[in-house]
């Protein structure tokens, strides 16, 4: 195996994610490639979850299909093991199957392999690096660790039983595999614009929650809003709340100060203002108890 061209190929898929994230793209979709030293490189297999590009003898990414958003986790206990770190199955359950070879091949060797979670039928959230750390073969999977940090603490992780490390990585991990496919999901819904105030650059737009996370709320798409980083600020500390019927409200105080534009225009402009954007999907619409339960919180705060 050429340990330099399996380094070189994945650091250009890598670079190729970032730079389409860097432009506003919020997911990816199995046709995707990349140049690689003029070959077009795909970055998903056709149909099953392991892809090896012909190029390389490891795997370059694994991928996550969609599930329905009627179930309420999106990505369950599942993809998640006992110690925090991620999990991926064997295809089937034979050990030497090509494609159990391609991702043991990345585990030995330590290549990191981009991880494709789908959020909508054909839409993927993509996270890199992930890394490979062991097999559990009893069980048919591979231990994933989500970050570079999480695959050099593994040995630690294994062996001391350390409460704190362990709560530590298993909220890495859940923050790395729902965040990523929450926030394409969100965004997607909104067209890739803030609720609030139609901006449209997604690097500066985030999927907010609704019920916050810290008090169980789901990343689920109805649980989110797509608002401009200034919005979302704005949200979470109370400057602004939203009614169930979609109308924003700015604080009391708030609206009586007298600043600069971007008071005036950005944030007491849109008081008694509806949504401007609004998923065109019912099942992709904020959910209204949600909204009510946050208002009301908003309400109180601000009297
Ligand atoms: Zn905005």
């Amino acid at each position: 195996m050429d340990l330099a061209l399996e380094a070189a190929v994945r650091s250009e898929a890598m670079r190729h994610l970032t730079r389409r994230e860097a432009h506003d793209a919020v997911y990816f979709s199995r046709s995707e490639r990349f140049d690689f030293r003029g070959e077009k490189i795909r970055f998903m297999s056709r149909q099953t979850g392991i892809w090896k590009p012909r190029q390389l003898s490891a795997a370059l990414s694994i991928s996550t299909t969609f599930t329905p958003p009627t179930r309420e986790r999106p990505y369950d206990d599942s993809v998640i093991g006992p110690d925090g770190l991620g999990r991926y199955k064997w295809r089937g359950t034979d050990p030497d199957q090509a494609d159990n070879r391609a991702l043991r091949t990345a585990m030995i060797n330590e290549l990191p392999l981009i991880w494709f979670l789908a959020f909508d039928r054909g839409r993927y959230a993509a996270i890199h690096p992930v890394y490979l750390i062991r097999e559990e073969a009893a069980q048919h999977q591979f231990v994933v660790a989500v970050d570079a940090i999480q695959q050099l603490d593994s040995i630690d992780v294994i062996h001391p039983g350390i409460d704190i490390q362990l709560a530590h990585v298993s909220r890495e991990t859940k923050q790395r595999l729902h965040q990523a496919p929450f926030r394409a999901a969100v965004l997607d819904a909104y067209t890739c614009r803030c609720a609030i105030c139609r901006f449209g650059h997604a690097s500066l737009l985030d999927a907010a929650h609704i019920a916050p996370d810290s008090e169980g709320g789901l990343p689920t798409v109805t649980n989110g809003l797509s608002l401009c980083k200034m919005h979302h600020g704005a949200y979470d500390s109370g400057l602004i709340g939203i009614t169930p019927d979609l109308v924003v409200q700015v604080n009391h105080d708030v609206l009586n100060e007298i600043d600069g534009p971007m008071l005036r225009h950005g944030i007491q402009g849109f008081h008694g203002q509806s949504l401007m954007v609004v998923p065109r999907h019912a099942w992709q619409q904020p959910d209204r108890d949600a909204l009510e339960v946050r208002y009301q919180q908003f309400l109180s705060a601000g009297t």
